[in-house]
């Protein structure tokens, strides 16, 4: 599989390209690279719209994408609950990215009959809806679906580094009380993988994914049997040992300017 160019490429954005509002060392060398090469922008964040994060790249000095060329985790989500049930109904506990996107799938809210109760990494989780959720669940049979999987994740407030509850937080109160497993969708899951190749028109093996985090960016592409890149500019760390359990990427570089180098000669 090595030794086919690269068609496309999938990007993380935290901890690759910036942390907060600070661009990372390489971001603009990497994008401008980029330029004239298929390319997305893949999050596990479900907080804010592709119009959102577009508009966010280019004030923190990158340059704007098109909307189309974001995928979240709630855009995942919502298209593969259309596609397990057209015209879904749905109770979800997140932010207006998360809204925006059942809605654009052709999902109706539905706090009394929901099919789905969605948790979304992000703000409104409260006793009331943490209520309402669970006995969605228990007493009309909705599905618990969570649009991310992890534990916890990094933010910068006020210039200072601090670590947010995930997605993988956010919804187990309600996995503990209904004693359900969620329906999880982001990294590692592949739907986010697969709706980026859809977009694309490519396969797995044409794509090449550069992310921060060894369990969900790299694991996941990898699975789905694309290549893989690490940059350690996130969570994980320069020096840091690789955990056992999860396959190695293709390439592991402490920051984007090596990776660059690295990666020229299978660029086209
Ligand atoms: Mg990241």
């Amino acid at each position: 599989m090595l030794d086919t160019p690269i068609r496309a490429l999938l990007l993380d954005m935290d901890g690759v390209l910036y942390h907060g509002s600070t661009l990372l060392p390489g971001a603009q060398a990497l994008l401008e690279r980029l330029s004239g090469i298929p390319h997305l922008f893949l999050t596990n964040n479900p907080r804010r719209t592709p119009e959102a994060i577009a508009a966010r790249l280019a004030a923190i000095g990158l340059p704007r994408p098109d909307p189309s060329q974001v995928l979240t985790s709630a855009l995942a989500t919502a298209a593969h609950l259309a596609r397990l049930k057209p015209g879904f109904r749905w109770f979800a506990i997140g932010e207006g990215g998360l809204e925006a996107a059942l809605t654009a799938a052709g999902g109706q809210h539905d706090p009394r009959r929901a099919d789905f109760v969605v948790v979304g990494e992000g703000l409104g989780i409260d006793f009331d809806n943490l209520t309402t959720a669970i006995n969605l669940i228990l007493k009309q049979g909705a599905r618990l679906v969570v649009t991310n999987p992890d534990a916890s994740v990094d933010d910068h407030h006020e210039g200072a580094h601090r670590v947010l509850p995930g997605g993988g937080a956010l919804v187990a109160p309600i996995a503990v009380a209904c004693e359900v497993e969620p329906l999880v969708i982001g990294k590692p899951e592949p739907a986010l993988f697969e709706m980026a190749c859809a977009r694309l028109g490519c396969e797995p093996a044409d794509c090449l994914m550069i992310g921060d985090r060894p369990d969900t960016d790299i694991a996941g592409a990898l699975a789905v049997g694309m290549r893989a890149a690490l940059v350690r500019s996130g969570r994980f760390r320069p020096g840091a040992a690789w955990p056992d359990s999860l396959p190695r990427p293709h390439w592991d570089a402490p920051d984007l300017p090596h990776l660059l180098r690295m990666l020229e000669p299978w660029l086209p």
